[in-house]
C-alpha cells in the first residue's frame, strides 16, 4: 500500500512537472462542477413547486416561473459549458504530459547500458512502459479529480436524500459495494494478465512489422513468406486477445448481475417515493427532485468506485513505467572520476574477458594486447571470432566482466562514456541509414560541431561519393532513403560511403573500421586502402577486414580466434610464423592466383 502511496505521489509530481498552469485550471473546474448538478435538481424542485402552486391556485404568475426557467437553464448551461470546457483542459494537459512522458522515456533510453538489449525482459520492460508513460500519469490525476469531485457531489446528493430517509442514502452506498469489489478483482486479474503476455504481445508486433515494414519486404516476396507470416502472427495475436476476452467476458456477466440488484433497488425506491407523493408527504416538486437526486447519487457512486477502481488499476501499471525510468546505469565514472583528453600515449588492453548474458562461454577471454598512439592496427580472425565485440569494449558500449582498458594509462570505467566516447570515430558493420538529408548524414558524426559545408565535402570527396551527392536533386540537402516525400534511396554501397564519409567526418584521435568496405566497388575499396595513411590522418586506427590484402597496410596485425588473442605481428612476421593468419591470407590469395 505504501508503495502504491509512492508511486501516485511521484506520479502526480510528473502531473504537475509538465504543466502546472493547467493542472491547477483543471482541479478548479472539476470542484466547481461537483456543485452545479445539486443546484440544477434544487432549483429544478422551485421550479416544478412553483408551478403546482399557480395550477392549484388557479392564475399563473408567469414572472415568478420564467424567472426560474432562466436559473435553471442557466445552471444546466453552466454545467454543460463547464464539462467541454472541462475537457479541452483535460485534453491539453494529457498532450503536454505525454510529451514530458516522450522526453523522460527517450532520455532514459539513450542514457541505458546497451547491455540492457542483450536481455528479452529490458524489451518487455521497455514495452509496457512505452504503453503505459505517455497516459497513466494522467489517468492518476483525472481519476483523482473525478473521485474527488464524485465524492463532493454524493455527500451533497446523499445529504438531500437522508432529508427523505436515511435508510435511501444507505441504499445507495450498499447497493454499488459489488462492482467495486469486482473491478478491483479485475483489475488484478488483467494486470497480471498484460505482464505476462508481454513477451507474445512483442511477439506480435515483430510478425506485424515482417508483414508491413519495409526491410522484410524484398524478401518476404521472393520467398513467398507473406502467408506464413500471417498465420504466425494470427497464432500469437490471438493468444492474447482471446484470453484477454475471456477475463472481460467473465467480468461483464457478473456486472450484469449487479446491474439487477441496482435496479431492484431503484424499483424499491421509485415506488416509496411515488407512495410519499400520493399520501401527500411530499410535493411534486420534491418528487421530482428525489428522483433526480437518487438517479444523481447511482451515477456519482458508480463514477466515484470507477475512479477509485481506476486508481488501482492506474497504481498497478505506473510501476511497469518508474520500473523502466529507474533501472540502473552501471556503465557510468566510477570513482576516482578522470576526465579523458585527447589520446597521448596509447591504448592498452590487459587480460579482458567478457561473456554476453545467457551465453555460457566468454566471447573474448583474457586478451592483452596494446594500442600506440599514431598506429595502425588491423583486427583479423573467422567469423565469430570477437572482432565486434572488443570494439564494443573499446568503446565503453559494454564493461568487460574482468580485466581492463587503460586510455594513456587510466582504467576507462573512471570516465564517463559520454566524455571518453567523444575520442572515438566508429564506423560499425551494422551501420545506420538516417532517412535525412545527404549532407545531414555525414555532418552526424560531430553534429555538436558547427555545420561546415566544407568539411562535410571533403569527408564525401575522401570516399568518392561527392559527385553522385552533386548530382541528386537538391545536392546535400537531397533527403535519402525511401520514408519521405521527395526522397531518393542509395545503393547499399552508396550508404556505405556515406557512413565511411561521417566516420572521418568526425576529428576524433581514434578511429575504428569495423569492415569498412563490404560493399564498396573494387576501384572505390583500392583508391581508399591506397591513401589510407593520407586518409588517416595519423590518428590511432584499428581496421577490422577480412579482406587480407587491406590488413597489409597495418602496422600490426591482431588475430583472434574463438575470443583468445592467438597472434600479433606486422604483416612479414605473422606470415613468416606461419599460423593462423598466415593460413588465413594464402587460402584467400591462391583463389587470385598470387600464391
Ligand atoms: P564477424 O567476423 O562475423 O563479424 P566477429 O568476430 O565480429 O564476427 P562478434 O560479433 O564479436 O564476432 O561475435 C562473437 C560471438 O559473440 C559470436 O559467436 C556470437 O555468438 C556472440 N555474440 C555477438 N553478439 C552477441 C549478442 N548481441 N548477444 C549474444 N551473443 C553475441
Amino acid at each position: 500500500m505504501k508503495e502504491k502511496i509512492n508511486l501516485f505521489k511521484e506520479s502526480l509530481r510528473l502531473v504537475w512537472k509538465s504543466a502546472p498552469e493547467w493542472a491547477f485550471v483543471n482541479v478548479v473546474i472539476s470542484i466547481l462542477r461537483s456543485f452545479l448538478p445539486l443546484a440544477l435538481v434544487f432549483l429544478i424542485r422551485i421550479l416544478i413547486d412553483d408551478i403546482t402552486a399557480s395550477v392549484s391556485a388557479g392564475h399563473a404568475s408567469f414572472n415568478n416561473i420564467l424567472w426560474m426557467v432562466f436559473a435553471v437553464v442557466l445552471v444546466y448551461f453552466l454545467d454543460e459549458a463547464s464539462t467541454d470546457f472541462g475537457n479541452f483542459v483535460r485534453q491539453k494537459q494529457s498532450l503536454k504530459l505525454e510529451a514530458y512522458m516522450y522526453k523522460l522515456l527517450h532520455t532514459k533510453s539513450i542514457r541505458l547500458d546497451l547491455i540492457n538489449f542483450e536481455h528479452p525482459d529490458y524489451f518487455d520492460c521497455l514495452t509496457r512502459a512505452s504503453r503505459e508513460a505517455p497516459w497513466r500519469p494522467n489517468s492518476i490525476l483525472n481519476n483523482l479529480i473525478s473521485m474527488l469531485r464524485g465524492l463532493l457531489s454524493l455527500l451533497l446528493m446523499a445529504g438531500l436524500l437522508v432529508t427523505l430517509h436515511w435508510a435511501i442514502a444507505l441504499l445507495l452506498l450498499v447497493i454499488n459495494i459489488p462492482g467495486m469489489w469486482l473491478r478491483l478483482h479485475y483489475a488484478d486479474i488483467l494486470y497480471n494478465f498484460q505482464r505476462q503476455q508481454t513477451p507474445e504481445a512483442r511477439k506480435s508486433a515483430y510478425f506485424n512489422w515482417l508483414l508491413t515494414g519495409d526491410r522484410p519486404a524484398r524478401e518476404l516476396r521472393l520467398f513467398g513468406l507473406g502467408n506464413y507470416f500471417i498465420s504466425l502472427f494470427i497464432r500469437s495475436f490471438k493468444k492474447v486477445k482471446e484470453e484477454e476476452i475471456n477475463i472481460i467476458r467473465k467480468r461483464t456477466t457478473i456486472e450484469l448481475i449487479s446491474d439487477v440488484v441496482k435496479a431492484v433497488a431503484f424499483f424499491g425506491i421509485l415506488l416509496f417515493i411515488a407512495r410519499q407523493t400520493i399520501t401527500g408527504k411530499l410535493s411534486l416538486g420534491q418528487m421530482a427532485m428525489f428522483l433526480l437526486a437518487f438517479r444523481q447519487g447511482m451515477i456519482y457512486i458508480k463514477d466515484l468506485f470507477s475512479s477509485l477502481a481506476g486508481l488501482y488499476e492506474d497504481s498497478l501499471f505506473i510501476g511497469d513505467t518508474f520500473e523502466f525510468l529507474n533501472l540502473e546505469e552501471k556503465v557510468t565514472a566510477s570513482p576516482p572520476a578522470i576526465i579523458p583528453a585527447a589520446l597521448k600515449k596509447g591504448i592498452s588492453v590487459q587480460n579482458l574477458s567478457f561473456t554476453y548474458p545467457g551465453n555460457s562461454d566468454p566471447t573474448i577471454n583474457k586478451v592483452s594486447f596494446e594500442i600506440k598512439k599514431g598506429e595502425i592496427i588491423a583486427l583479423v580472425g573467422p567469423n565469430g571470432a570477437g572482432k565486434s565485440t572488443l570494439v564494443r569494449l573499446l568503446t565503453r558500449l559494454y564493461d568487460p566482466d574482468s580485466g581492463s582498458v587503460k586510455y594513456d594509462g587510466d582504467d576507462i570505467r573512471n570516465m564517463d562514456p559520454e566524455q571518453y566516447r567523444k575520442f572515438f570515430s566508429v564506423i560499425f558493420q551494422d551501420f545506420m541509414l538516417y532517412n535525412l538529408a545527404v549532407g545531414e548524414n555525414i555532418r552526424m558524426g560531430n553534429i555538436e560541431e558547427p555545420h561546415s559545408e566544407e568539411r562535410i565535402r571533403s569527408a564525401a570527396s575522401i570516399t568518392g561519393v561527392h559527385e553522385l551527392i552533386n548530382n541528386l536533386p537538391n545536392g546535400y540537402n537531397t533527403v535519402i532513403g525511401n520514408l519521405f516525400d521527395d526522397s531518393r534511396e542509395l545503393s547499399w554501397g552508396e550508404w556505405q560511403k556515406l557512413a565511411l564519409s561521417r566516420a572521418l567526418y568526425r576529428h576524433s584521435p581514434v578511429l575504428i573500421l569495423d569492415e569498412p568496405s563490404s560493399a564498396l566497388d573494387a576501384e572505390t575499396e583500392y583508391d581508399i586502402f591506397r591513401r589510407f595513411r593520407e586518409i588517416v590522418k595519423g590518428r590511432t586506427s584499428i581496421l577490422i577486414s577480412h579482406r587480407f590484402i587491406n590488413v597489409t597496410l597495418a602496422d600490426r596485425i591482431i588475430v583472434l580466434d574463438k575470443g583468445e588473442l592467438i597472434e600479433a605481428g606486422t604483416h612479414d612476421e605473422l606470415m613468416k610464423k606461419r599460423g593462423m593468419y598466415h593460413s588465413m591470407f594464402i587460402k584467400q590469395s591462391s583463389r587470385f592466383g598470387e600464391r
